[in-house]
């Protein structure tokens, strides 16, 4: 079996993270939110007033920022610095501001070599919105997830219930259409469907069945070439 790269992109809450975390866990694999990294160092570039207009202050703000993943009870943690800031990472200031600042070539230069360095070794799975197109390029399999906008925004809202933010379908919309809008238009590294990647849409699948279907599609990579 082959220790390959899986690429999974797509628009704002379309399940890329559930599904990478499933098939990462089925296969063994080692995990990456990449979003979670955007996420941190914006929630860094708040914290400390950075202006995104200045690319001095840019640069110098992304030589003090650390992002790393820990493991804890079966679950995925983002530390910014040290300090575990995955409830952060999910507020609604910096899910308003990521966009602009993922949109900034120095962060996302940054954060691609990081993302490289995380996969130089395979057996991982990846999911953002330039990982087939820009950091793995030559990812074994790649992924394009979709699935109709209420359905995000269902899956969006019942999320953030989970973690006690209640907010209404209006918002969770304007937010997740705001940032897919900017994500898909922005100069640098657009998402885009990768030419060789496979698109899944997923509003009439089961969590178990989406994951079969990949988990199928890796398998086969694995075992040929
Ligand atoms: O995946 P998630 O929705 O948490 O990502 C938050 C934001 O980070 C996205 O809306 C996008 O602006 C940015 N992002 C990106 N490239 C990636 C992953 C996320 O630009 N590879």
């Amino acid at each position: 079996m082959r220790n390959i790269i899986i690429a999974i992109d797509g628009h704002s809450s379309c399940g890329k993270s559930t599904l990478a975390r499933d098939l990462a866990a089925a296969l063994g694999f080692g995990y990456v939110d990449s979003g979670a990294m955007y996420r941190a160092v914006t929630l860094f570039f708040l914290d400390h007033a950075v202006n995104l207009a200045d690319e001095d202050a840019v640069v110098n703000a992304l030589d003090d920022i650390l992002i790393e993943f820990k493991h804890a009870d079966g679950a995925n943690r983002t530390f910014l610095n040290g300090q575990d800031v995955e409830e952060d990472i999910r507020s609604m200031r910096v899910s308003e501001l990521v966009s602009p600042v993922a949109a900034v070539p120095a962060v996302r230069r940054a954060l691609v070599s990081q993302q490289k360095a995380l996969g130089r070794k395979g057996g991982i799975v990846m999911d953002g919105r330039d990982i087939g197109t820009v950091v793995f390029p030559d990812a074994e399999l790649k992924i394009f997830l979709t699935a109709e906008p209420d359905e995000r925004v269902r899956r969006r809202q019942l999320e953030l219930r989970e973690k006690g933010v209640d907010l209404s379908a209006d918002i969770v919309r304007e937010n997740l259409l705001e940032r897919d809008r900017i994500d898909s238009t922005r100069a640098d590294s657009p998402l885009r469907k990768a030419d060789d990647a496979i698109v899944i849409d997923n509003t009439q699948l089961t969590r178990q069945e989406q994951l079969e279907l990949v988990q199928g599609l890796a398998r086969a990579k694995m075992t040929t070439g």
